[in-house]
């Protein structure tokens, strides 16, 4: 893509991209700029759809409405499932949504996590802090120590982890490896594949976090052959706070017992046969506990739809798009005021946002929602920007990189209104 500096360069790319009309599908506020959809998705009118129709659905069938209805609600976590599969290249069978990361951790782990001559955890040590929390209560669960169990391996600039070190990190004690697709903070997207491959070449199981790449980047979970994944929905899938997660387990491994059961890992012919043997599901399904949080999942149907008709292709490609746009202009505009992009450039090593260093980002991303823009500050010195492809312009990019450098500019930002006087 040619840079031009221009507000008319960026309205030329609007013109050009074929998903530019989705914006009308979401409730944008048109007196802010949201960067933030890779901590909380905006509303779609498709996703508040779906879930006053499960409202409707109570209201009209009360109990019924496990069976009847618009969603009926049943079944309804393997029929997102089956919507979810095509945006990490699974199978229906292989995909499920429940729980959240955290639980849905918790429950590979103790599925998969068997230590015995192998009994070593191995992760890396920029990943969230909750993954990190569920693998140490997992391996005190075992009675093993965290300080001799579980490997973290190191970054080396202190925000991108190289898949070498990785790879060889994975010796002969090593049980299972769990590691994000994209890291949160930097934004490096991993090589699911080829670490995957290292993994099984010795015999590890490998598991992925997809927090953030779900939604934004394509994946291919079932031909790489991976293990077992876990994601969020209220991230790039726009499930709202608190949505239902999701984690897929490869057919080669369904069957397992699940190792936290509950009466929603049943096979669901026989779950009201009510026996105190569980007969558990041989799909993802079995990796279910209790009954399913209907309203926090019910806003997925409609949001999953629109990831249907756009196609996660054309997502990533417009994502990568817009994030190089944003990387461009910051080069141009803002090199002399001290930032740097900390995530890495190559379309194959980054996943949705721009991570941006500084070293006042707090005092910037400050004044950044002062002047209608809202980024997401990760202390101490990041600001990370996630313009979505669904709903996100190149305009929308250009006014961010235009309010940024008049709050470079003008460092009395404090004395800026509420209203967006920068942009005007
Ligand atoms: C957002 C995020 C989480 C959050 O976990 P929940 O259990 O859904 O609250 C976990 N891991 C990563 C990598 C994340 O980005």
């Amino acid at each position: 893509m040619s840079l031009s500096q221009s507000i008319a360069y960026a309205k030329e790319l609007d013109k050009n991209d074929p998903l530019s009309l989705f914006k009308n599908e979401f409730y944008v506020n048109p007196n802010s700029i949201y960067m933030d959809g890779n901590s909380l998705g905006l509303l779609s009118k498709k996703a508040e759809k779906t879930l006053l129709d499960s409202l409707e659905d109570w209201k009209t069938h009360g109990i019924d409405g496990w069976t009847e209805g618009k969603h009926p609600w049943f079944y309804m976590a393997e029929i997102i499932g089956e919507m979810t599969a095509p945006l990490i290249g699974a199978t229906p069978q292989e995909t499920i949504t429940t729980g959240s990361i955290t639980t849905n951790l918790h429950q590979l782990l103790a599925t998969f996590y068997k230590p015995g001559k192998k009994s070593k955890i191995l992760a890396d040590s920029l990943t969230f802090p909750s993954d990190i929390y569920a693998i140490k209560s997992q391996l005190e669960l075992h009675g093993l120590s965290p300080e001799s169990h579980l490997i973290q391996i190191g970054s080396e600039d202190g925000r991108t982890i190289r898949e070498q070190d990785i790879i060889e990190g994975m010796d002969e004690d090593v049980a299972i490896i769990l590691l994000p697709s994209v890291l949160y903070r930097s934004g490096q997207l991993l090589d699911i594949e080829a670490l995957t491959q290292a993994a099984h070449k010795r015999d590890i199981i490998i598991g992925f976090d997809l927090a953030h790449s779900i939604g934004a980047v394509p994946h291919n979970l079932h031909n790489w052959g991976v293990d077992f994944a876990v994601w969020c929905t209220y991230k790039y899938l726009n499930s709202g706070p608190g949505g239902v997660g999701g984690l897929f387990v490869h057919e080669k491994h369904l069957g397992k017992r699940p190792g936290l059961a509950g009466w929603f890992s049943s096979n669901k012919d026989v779950q009201f046969e009510m026996s105190h043997d569980l007969d558990h599901a041989h799909t993802a399904g079995a990796y279910q506990i209790g009954t399913p949080h209907i309203f926090s999942m019910a806003p997925l149907v409609g949001s999953l739809e629109l990831f249907k008709e756009a196609g996660i292709g054309p997502v990533r490609t417009k994502s990568l798009s817009l994030t190089r746009y944003l990387m461009g202009l910051i080069e141009l505009k803002l090199s002399t005021f001290g930032f740097s992009i900390a995530n890495p450039k190559s379309d194959e090593h980054r996943g949705g946002h721009v991570c941006l260093q500084h070293p006042e980002a707090a005092r910037i991303c400050k004044a950044l929602k002062a002047n209608g823009v809202i980024p997401d500050y990760r202390s101490p010195n990041v600001i990370r920007l996630a313009p979505i492809a669904l709903y996100s312009s190149f305009e929308d990019v250009w006014n961010v990189v235009h309010v940024l450098h008049g709050i470079m500019e003008n460092k009395s930002y404090e004395h800026y209104s509420n209203e967006r006087n920068v942009i005007a």
